[in-house]
């Protein structure tokens, strides 16, 4: 882990940066709190210690200026100054540093209350990381790694807000697998399951990077199509039941081959009034698209 010193005197500088290096820190140092600012808002560590009285910005002032910053709470910070009054102390610590070590400091003091520090921003990390894997779980679907049902949506909310404040067209695509519960019957879920996942694949390589897919449900896929009119997602939508059809999927069980069905609404066409509306002529259409004999796509009518 990288520690922060900020220290305008020589001496202290140097004393501070061996002892940190002989505990196993990196260090960082600079002289003055503006520049202890800058690196603390670019990141660069995530436990500092610093001087009271320093250049251009105090380390009180420092205190408050990273903690009112985003991300700043993220911080871990340590005055150690000589000003060793009571309220010296309430002073700095309700300016936001997180712990004050009075100079000149005693080097198992100083070790604790670093490491103290160490333990706080670790568990802060696990917790973050902890959030970030509830929020991707929740957000998307494990089997695929495409978004789920409640993921796309939300986004299609998102893409199709847009397209109206920018007065542009925005198309979608249902895809259903034909005939899928056939491949369960004759190989298995589980063979079923690669079968998806592969198919996954090769959809997120049809389409445009900046288009989203999702997992809608069981063997339903649901496509956003930023920017297409009814025709140019019709076309992606070719271009991705091609994808999905023109070879087999290896799976244990042996090659598989299968074919999908595609519904595909653009709100250029219908003057959708919402993205329900735009998701419910999507699926209108690959009935369609069923009834004309599977492995097609069919177009809302406009
Ligand atoms: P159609 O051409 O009319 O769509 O026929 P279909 O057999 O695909 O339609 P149906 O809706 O009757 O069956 C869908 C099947 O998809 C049934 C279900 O068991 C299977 N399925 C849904 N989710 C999963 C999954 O996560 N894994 C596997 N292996 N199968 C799934
Ligand atoms: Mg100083
Ligand atoms: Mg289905
Ligand atoms: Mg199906």
């Amino acid at each position: 882990m990288k520690v922060l010193v900020a220290e305008d005197d020589p001496v202290t500088r140097r004393l501070l940066e061996a002892t940190l290096q002989k505990w196993g820190y990196e260090v960082a140092s600079v002289r003055s709190g503006r520049e202890a600012e800058e690196a603390l808002r670019k990141g660069e560590a995530r436990l500092a210690i610093c001087d009271w009285m320093l250049p251009e910005v105090s380390g009180p002032e420092l205190c408050r200026r990273i903690r009112s910053a985003e991300g700043g709470a993220l911080v871990y910070i340590i005055i150690l100054s000589a000003r060793d009054s009571r309220e010296d102390l309430v002073e700095g610590l309700r300016a936001g540093a997180d712990d004050y070590v009075i100079k000149p400091f005693d080097r198992q003091e100083l070790e604790v209350r670093v490491r103290a520090g160490q333990r706080v921003l670790d568990l802060q990390q696990d917790l973050l990381d902890a959030q970030e894997r509830l929020r991707q779980m929740a957000t998307h679907d494990g089997l695929t790694g495409l978004w789920n049902h409640q993921g796309i949506l939300e986004a299609l909310e998102r893409e199709f807000n847009r397209h109206v404040r920018e007065q542009s067209s925005i198309g979608v695509a249902m895809l259903d697998v034909d005939r899928f519960k056939q491949v369960n019957d004759t190989h298995g879920h589980q063979v079923g399951d690669t079968v998806l996942a592969e198919l996954a694949g090769r959809m997120e390589q049809a389409v445009r990077p900046y288009d989203t897919l999702g997992r809608y449900g069981g063997e339903e896929f649901l496509l956003i199509l930023p920017g297409c009119d009814g025709e140019s997602a019709a076309k992606i939508a070719e271009r991705v039941r091609t994808a999905v059809s023109d070879r087999s999927v290896a799976t244990t069980g042996g090659p598989v081959s299968v074919t999908a069905s595609i519904g595909v609404a653009a709100s250029s066409d219908l003057a959708a009034a919402s993205a329900a509306d735009l998701v419910r002529a999507a699926d209108t259409a690959l009935y369609q698209a069923k009834a004309d004999g599977r492995n097609c796509v069919a177009r809302a009518a406009p």
